[in-house]
């Protein structure tokens, strides 16, 4: 058993880290950013891990300084996940709500961490795949990408919408994590993790009017909301378990696990949608047209990650099947 710390411990992402590390037996501290957010978060973890979860509240991980005092409080962590970002495309000051604290929270984490924690082996980075390809690249069709390759985006072409300003949060904020291993040389070791979207239910109890930007494209689905949007997929499960292997495994250092598992586009689940969930009565949009709306995307090889880690990612359909599933469960 050892001690490790996740910051953004409310998040999608982070739960089910979380889950997973409870179940490997592992003491958890989490950072959430209010005292409500941690105790409701506290009492959705099952009751027989409720002793080894434990969260801090820092409000801002931008701030100056913010996980300083905290970790002071955990100089014994072995291990710290870094997945608190902001993840959303709802913003009116793009760089500010997004770029500076995407960055800044990732020097004050990793400053903090090299200050106070001499026995952290390493900090495992969740980047994504925006930090890969820019948004514009990902839907060129003529170019290729893999483990090698960065978000070669300018600084002044990502500020105008959310969207950019998001790959260029990512890719930022990662390339500063590397930065810091580099030139400050700590004691501990780095490994980065980049997901495509991100699909699959909640680890805990699912809030069906709360989701995450993700889980609600399918949400909005059930609400006949329907708008094309596409992109890589990967399921959370396999999410996590790579977060895990990335710190638990000695060939993992230094790499970056480029986590995808082929393209989605939303007429793809809603199809798997109307399949699964016929009673549902769901509009049909365009059926079958996903692998034309995918067409225009980037060819992608992530066959070292996929080696590395040696399973076979989840499939979209049961991604999108049980968060549909949660979904309609959580209104019973
Ligand atoms: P999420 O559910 O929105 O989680 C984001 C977490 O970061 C939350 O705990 C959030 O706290 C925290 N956070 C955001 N801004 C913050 C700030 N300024 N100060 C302190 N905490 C802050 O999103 P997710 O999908 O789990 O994403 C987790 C990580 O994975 C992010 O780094 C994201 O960029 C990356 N990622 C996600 C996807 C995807 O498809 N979901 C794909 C690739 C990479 P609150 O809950 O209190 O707001």
């Amino acid at each position: 058993m050892v001690k490790v710390f996740i910051t953004g411990a409310t998040g999608f992402i982070a739960q089910h880290i979380i889950k997973l590390l409870l179940e490997h037996g592992h003491q958890v501290v989490g950072s959430v950013r209010s005292q409500r957010k941690g105790e409701a978060l506290l009492s959705r973890i099952p009751r027989q891990y409720a002793g080894q979860f434990k969260y801090e509240v820092v409000p801002e991980l931008a701030s100056p300084d913010a996980f300083d005092a905290t970790l002071q409080r955990h100089r014994d962590i072995r291990f710290l996940f870094h997945t608190a970002s902001p993840c959303t495309f709802d913003t009116v000051h793009h760089e500010q709500e997004l770029i500076i604290p995407a960055v800044n929270g990732t020097r004050n984490i990793f400053e903090a961490a090299h200050k106070y924690c001499p026995h952290l082996k390493r900090i495992v980075i969740t980047s994504s795949d925006s930090a890969i390809f820019s948004n514009v690249d990902e839907r060129n069709n003529k170019l290729f990408f893999n483990e090698q390759s960065w978000n070669s985006m300018k600084y002044e072409d990502a500020l105008g919408d959310s969207v950019s300003a998001y790959y260029m949060s990512k890719v930022l904020a990662e390339k500063s994590a590397w930065d810091f291993i580099a030139t400050r040389k700590p004691v501990f070791d780095l490994v980065a993790v980049n997901p495509s979207y991100v699909y699959g239910p909640q680890a805990f109890e699912c809030d069906p009017e709360n989701l995450n930007v993700t889980s609600a494209m399918i949400g909005n689905l059930l609400k006949c909301k329907y708008q094309i949007e596409i992109g890589g997929y990967i399921d959370v499960r396999d999410i996590a378990k790579a977060h895990l292997f990335a710190m638990e495994r000695d060939e993992a250092r230094g790499r970056r696990l480029f986590m995808t598992n082929g393209y989605f586009s939303t007429q793809m689940m809603l199809d798997f949608i109307n399949q699964h969930f016929p009673q549902l009565n769901l509009p049909k949009g365009n059926v079958g047209s996903g692998e034309r709306d995918v067409s225009v995307l980037a060819r992608v090889d992530n066959s070292a990650t996929k080696q590395l880690l040696g399973w076979q990612f989840g499939s979209l359909e049961t991604a999108v099947v049980d968060t549909v599933q949660q979904i309609l469960d959580s209104r019973k």
